[in-house]
C-alpha cells in the first residue's frame, strides 16, 4: 500500500482472494461458483479481477452486457462467461466471443434462435431466466411448456442453466416472500427437466443468498458484492475485506474565518473560524452531490472530515478543523478500515452504488499480494 498522490482507487486483490475464500466455505464443496463482474467489477478493473477469479479456480463469471464480456475475452480470460442482459442487437458479438446468453423472453429466445441458426450454431449454450417475484427479466412459471416447446428438437442450443434471481435475500423480515419464491423456482425447475428431458444447472443465490438461505444454493451461486467484501450485514462485513479502496490527497488548507461560506450556492457558513482541506476529488469522480453538505465524509490521520457544503464536479471542501494535517497528507475516502457501505449510508444510498460509480477518470492501481 504506497502513499497516494492523487485520486486513486487501489484494487486489492488478496482482499478478494480472501472474500472469495470465505464464500466458498459457505458453500457445499462441488457447489459451483459464479464471480459476478459486470459493471467494471462493481467499479473496479473487471479484467484484473476476473483474471484473479479465473486463477482462483472460478467456475463461471457474469456480466450484464454484451461488451462487457467481449472486453474479459480480449483480455484472456477463457471461463465460461453469462450475459445476464443481452440485447438482440449484441447476439452476433456475443456469438463471435463465445459468450452465454440469458434467455429472459420467449422474444429473445426466437431472436438468439435465428441468429444461432443464421451462424450454423450447433448446441451452443443458453441460460434461461425465470422470473419468479423480483419482476424484472424473466420468464414467467406459467410459461414452462411452451418454453419447453420452443426449445425441444432445436439443435443450434443447448439449455446449460436455468435461474432466478430473489428479490430481497438481504432482508429476513422477508423472509416469508423469499421462501415462496425459492418454493416457486423448485415448481420451474422440476416442471422443465421434465419437460426438456435434460437436468441443466440450477443457480438461484446472490451473495445475501448464500448468507442466508444456503439450503437453496443447488449447483452453483453468483455473487457480487461479497467478493468485493460487503455482505448487506454488519457481521459479515466483519468477515470480509473491501476489494477497493478509494484514496486521494490534500491539495490546499484554507483557514477560514468565522460568518464566510465554503463552496457553490454558498451552502456553508462558518460559524467560528474553521480550517477546511479542498481535495482532488468530486461528483465527476463518483463523489455525487448527495454526499456533500454534511452528509458525507473522508478520512484523513484516522479521524473522519465532514464535506462542507456542495461537492463540485472535481473537488470537495472537507472540515478539518480538529484534523492535524497538511497539503500533501493522504486521504482515505474509503476502503479499509472506512466502509463504503457506512459512508453511502450516509448519503441515503447503498455500498453497491458508490463502487460503480467510481468513473472511469479515477486511475486504478492493482495490488497483488
Ligand atoms: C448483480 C446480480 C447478482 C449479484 O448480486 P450480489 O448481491 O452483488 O451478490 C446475481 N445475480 C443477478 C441476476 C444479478 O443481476
Amino acid at each position: 500500500m504506497s502513499k497516494a498522490k492523487e485520486t486513486v482507487l487501489e484494487i486489492d486483490l488478496g482482499a478478494l482472494a480472501h472474500n472469495y475464500a470465505y464464500l466458498k466455505a459457505k458453500l457445499k464443496p462441488d457447489t459451483k461458483f459464479m464471480g459476478v463482474v459486470k459493471a467494471f467489477a462493481y467499479g473496479s478493473d473487471s479484467v484484473a479481477i476476473a483474471k484473479k477469479l479465473q486463477d482462483l479456480g472460478v467456475d463461471y463469471l457474469a456480466v450484464a452486457y454484451v461488451k462487457e464480456g467481449v472486453v474479459l475475452r480480449k483480455a484472456g480470460i477463457t471461463v465460461p462467461i453469462l450475459v445476464l442482459h443481452p440485447l438482440p442487437a449484441s447476439f452476433k458479438k456475443l456469438i463471435k466471443h463465445d459468450l452465454e446468453p440469458s434467455i429472459y423472453s420467449e422474444k429473445i429466445l426466437l431472436d438468439f434462435l435465428r441468429a444461432a441458426e443464421e451462424q450454423g450454431l450447433g448446441n451452443y449454450p443458453v441460460h434461461l431466466k425465470f422470473n419468479t417475484g423480483l419482476n424484472r427479466l424473466g420468464f414467467r412459471e406459467d410459461e414452462v411448456e411452451h418454453v419447453c416447446n420452443l426449445v425441444k428438437g432445436r439443435k443450434e442450443i443447448r439449455v446449460e442453466s436455468v435461474f432466478s434471481h430473489l428479490a430481497a435475500s438481504e432482508d429476513l423480515n422477508e423472509a416469508f416472500f423469499t421462501k415462496s419464491q425459492i418454493a416457486a423456482y423448485e415448481r420451474i425447475t422440476g416442471m422443465l427437466d421434465k419437460g426438456l428431458g435434460s437436468k441443466p444447472l440450477r443457480h438461484l443465490l446472490n451473495t445475501s443468498g448464500i448468507i442466508n438461505y444456503p439450503m437453496a444454493q443447488y449447483d452453483m451461486v453468483r455473487s457480487g458484492i461479497g467478493l468485493y467484501g460487503y455482505g448487506n450485514e454488519a457481521a459479515i462485513d466483519k468477515e470480509l475485506r473491501p476489494v477497493a479502496r478509494l484514496k486521494t490527497i490534500i491539495s490546499q488548507i484554507n483557514r477560514i474565518p468565522a460568518g464566510e461560506t465554503v463552496g457553490y450556492n454558498r451552502k456553508f457558513t462558518s460559524q467560528g473560524p474553521i480550517v477546511s482541506a479542498t481535495l482532488p476529488v468530486g461528483h465527476a469522480d463518483g463523489i455525487g452531490r448527495p454526499y456533500g453538505k454534511g452528509k458525507g465524509y473522508v478520512v484523513i490521520n484516522e479521524k473522519r472530515a465532514y464535506i462542507l457544503g456542495n461537492v463540485c464536479m472535481d473537488m470537495i471542501m472537507v472540515d478539518v478543523t480538529d484534523i492535524d494535517c497538511k497539503a500533501g497528507d493522504e486521504v482515505i475516502v474509503f476502503g479499509g478500515e472506512s466502509s463504503a457501505e457506512t459512508l453511502a449510508n450516509h448519503a441515503g444510498t447503498i455500498s453497491y452504488e458508490l463502487l460503480t460509480g467510481i468513473s472511469q477518470r479515477v486511475k486504478r492501481v492493482v495490488l497483488d499480494e
